[in-house]
């Protein structure tokens, strides 16, 4: 998944990064608010969280734009611990929830899995459920009538976001914005390794589901 943090308090900013890539979501950063909309308004993340002060333009501004837009990601506000009236604010112009500085990590992290929670039934904060294949997040695996097999990182976000939307034809492009971000130079022969790399494991424990080809357009997973 697809993660943007708009924060202009630079080691904060770095900090929640770092955290979630560890928690093997994809990471971008704004550090102004002029950059965070450009960044939000691609409609390619699976939540935005927004620091509600920021220069140039705030983030209720921010996220009033991007509603208008009809950009209907998930946005976790950060408010500042005295401002009552910027949660009512933010929750009334559209944000989805909103965290108080300072806050714990697993606070942060249990707020965005519930704003990302995704058509595949989720067993538990770790696993992802497809019928009965399990994708698990805390051993990098995917795991078939206990037989289990190791992902990479990029193998593993590939596998989540098929079982997320299965049956439905993924466009490589969409792979790669989701993935590496749509200013990467990554070509869809990458892709296309990953794949392949994916399909040998599935059948290396004799997974029932196939990533099929949509010839010229992508993936789909059946
Ligand atoms: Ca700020």
């Amino acid at each position: 998944m697809r993660i943007l943090v708009v924060e202009d308090e630079i080691q904060l900013a770095d900090a929640l990064s770092e955290i979630l890539r560890r928690n093997m979501y994809t990471v971008d950063t704004s550090y102004n608010g002029t950059d965070g909309l450009d960044n939000a308004m691609s409609g390619v993340y699976d939540c935005i969280i927004l620091d509600v002060m920021l220069p140039g333009i705030n983030g209720f501004e921010v996220l009033r734009k991007l509603r208008k837009e009809k950009i209907s990601t998930p946005v976790l506000l950060l408010t500042a611990k005295s401002e009552v009236e910027d949660k009512i604010n933010g929750l009334d112009i559209g944000a989805d929830d909103y965290l108080t500085k300072p806050f714990v990590t697993g606070e942060l992290l249990a707020r965005i899995r519930a704003l990302t929670r995704r058509k595949g039934e989720i067993i538990d904060e770790n696993r992802l459920d497809y019928n009965g294949l399990e994708l698990n997040k805390s051993t990098c695996s995917v795991i078939w009538n206990g037989n289990d097999v190791k992902l990479s990182l990029k193998e593993y976000q590939i596998m989540e976001l098929l079982i997320s939307n299965p049956h439905q034809i993924l466009p490589k492009e969409r792979i790669i914005e989701k993935i590496w971000g749509y200013e990467s130079d990554v070509e869809y022969n990458n892709i296309e390794v990953y794949i392949s790399f994916l399909r040998k494991k599935l059948s290396v424990i004799s997974a029932p589901v196939q990533i099929k080809t949509a010839r010229g357009i992508g993936y789909s997973l059946e």
